[in-house]
């Protein structure tokens, strides 16, 4: 795989290029404050003894303490986990939120340790790092993999070594154990306020035809939105395959299918319109609006130039490399950036984070009111710079967040 820092630096060095900052500044943006690597001891249900490689990475604090997510995955690795964390500094800057940003990861397939094995490993996860971690220091959340019940054992773990019962250090908790109402659909639906402030711009028409890559958390979530927004989801995959209805797929029938069969195959024998079809394949489909919605890397210069949809939204972090980059601009494919369209995961675990210091539980209007205005913003604020530098919306998103970063940058 392509290394997802270098990627994130060649990103870095065409924003430079467009527009001019300080040279300490940007120095110092090209390396994190802090990369930690960590060894997790886990027994496992058999008794034996496993060691575990994990991370966090602590990239650039200027705004705020730093935040975002971990990921368990058996292909993280160091430079994902900096790409992930450089990306989540400039996502905070972008939406406005006064957090700085980190990443973390564990090195696993989660899918083969058993519910206890997981628990003592994310245990452990925070017993090495709890002296870094902290209300007012940095604050961990979801990323993929993880979920709001390995946040709330990692909230748990922290309360008790340092002996703090706030449950401020973590965010995508439990709703009943202090998360916020939204959080869990926060990503796809912030993704949809960025599309729907935009989607002029892009030249899309007022109802899309949509492909999803991933059905993941921020996959489903995003599915769910548009088509309630009217907009026809025509495909999907997951890690194991990918289905397309050219008339629209029931969402309805597939999320009950997927629970039932734990995956999208076979959809086909419920619905007979459904085909199966291969990654590569959903990728190239004719469509108006295409999401990636699971990993870094997937559209590169091997397949940009058979990407067949009229716009693109990042809902995944770095999903496009800067030669596919390139190409789709050659091609005039418009691209709404990772760092704009999958802010709003980040900015409810700020909802969170602001509810648990101030003893507050939002209702779930309210979260998306406040979540509505700040994606609109933050969609306006990046068109505004991308059209002062005539460049694209990523740069824009880019120089947005230099420059709201290097103000308050000591
Ligand atoms: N993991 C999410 C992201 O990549 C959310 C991070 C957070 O909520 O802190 O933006």
């Amino acid at each position: 795989m392509q290394n997802p820092f270098e990627n994130a630096m060649t990103q870095l060095d065409k924003a430079l290029k467009i527009k001019n900052f300080d040279e300490g500044f940007t120095a110092r943006l090209r390396v994190p404050n802090r990369d930690i690597r960590i060894s997790i001891p886990v027994k496992m249900d058999d008794g034996s003894p496993k060691i575990f490689e994990g991370y966090r990475v602590q990239y650039n604090n200027a705004l705020g303490p730093y935040k975002g997510g971990i990921r368990f995955h058996p292909q993280t690795e160091i430079n994902e986990v900096k790409a992930l964390a450089f990306w989540m500094t400039l996502k905070c800057a972008v939406v406005d939120i006064p957090m700085g940003g980190g990443k973390g990861g564990i090195t696993v397939d989660s899918k083969t340790l058993s519910k206890s094995e997981l628990e003592r490993l994310s245990r452990g996860w925070v017993r090495a790092l709890h002296d870094v971690l902290g209300s007012y220091k940095d604050v961990p959340a979801p990323d993929i993999n993880t979920t709001p019940e390995i946040m709330d054992w990692m909230s748990d773990e922290y309360s008790k070594i340092a002996g703090d019962k706030s449950g401020t250090s973590f965010t995508g908790k439990p709703v009943d154990k202090g998360g916020s109402e939204g959080r869990e659909m926060a990503t796809g639906l912030g993704g949809f306020y960025v599309f729907d402030a935009l989607r002029a711009e892009v030249g899309l028409p007022q109802k899309c035809s949509v492909v999803i890559q991933g059905f993941g958390n921020v996959g489903s979530h995003a599915a769910r939105t548009f088509s309630e927004h009217g907009h026809k989801i025509i495909a999907v995959s997951d890690s194991r395959g990918a289905i397309w209805n050219k008339n629209g797929l029931d969402l309805e029938k597939l999320e009950t299918h997927k629970k039932k069969t734990g995956g999208l195959k076979d959809f086909y024998k419920i619905d007979p319109q459904t085909r199966n079809i291969t990654n590569e394949e959903l990728l190239s489909l004719s469509c108006d609006l295409l999401i990636p919605a699971a990993f870094e890397n997937v559209i590169t210069e091997i397949n940009a130039e058979k990407i067949n949809a009229k716009a693109i939204l990042e809902l995944a972090n770095g999903p496009i490399t800067p030669e596919a980059d390139k190409i789709l601009s050659q091609k005039g494919i418009p691209v709404v950036p990772d760092i704009l369209a999958n802010s709003g995961g980040v900015t409810v675990s700020y909802f969170e984070w602001e509810q648990n210091l101030k003893h507050e539980h939002w209702s779930k209007k309210e979260v998306f009111e406040k979540l509505k205005s700040r994606m609109e913003d933050a969609s306006k604020k990046t068109l505004e710079k991308a059209r002062e530098s005539k460049t694209t919306l990523r740069m824009g998103a880019f120089i947005l967040a230099l420059e709201r970063i290097q103000e308050k940058m000591h």
